[in-house]
């Protein structure tokens, strides 16, 4: 799968039997759908945190069907993201996965969950084939 915005082959991480798409490039990743609430520990899982087809239309296109994604923000003060309208997935910037963490995971776990997460991204980068 390419990074939506630098167009670069992505690397596959994992995180707790989690397949996180990671562009080595812009540092940012995608999720596919339901991977977040799973990432935020289920906290949410009742409650709809991304309105597939709400907020605006972005310039980037889904990795996974080339539709042109939209732009908006999760709630409470989570980042701005990137969401392809039919569901596929969720793209974040450098930094905007850790910032939904920190909205919205359960207070005890977030900081736990971002510092996996930049362990995962900064240091231990192991490239697997897609
Ligand atoms: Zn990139
Ligand atoms: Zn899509």
């Amino acid at each position: 799968m390419f990074c939506p915005d630098c167009k670069k082959p992505m690397i596959i991480l994992e995180y707790n039997h989690i397949e996180v798409d990671f562009c080595t490039q812009c540092k940012g990743c995608w999720l596919d759908e339901g991977e977040m609430e799973q990432i935020l520990r289920g906290r949410h899982a009742a409650l709809d945190l991304v309105d597939w087809t709400g907020g605006r239309k972005g310039a980037r296109r889904c990795p996974r069907c080339a539709d042109k994604m939209r732009v908006l923000h999760l709630p409470d003060g989570g980042p701005e993201i990137d969401v392809c309208p039919a569901s596929c997935g969720i793209w974040f910037d450098q930094g905007e996965l850790r910032a939904a963490v920190r909205a919205h995971a359960p207070e005890n776990e977030a900081a736990d969950i971002v510092q996996t997460l930049t362990e995962m991204f900064g240091t231990r980068e192991e490239p697997k084939e897609e």
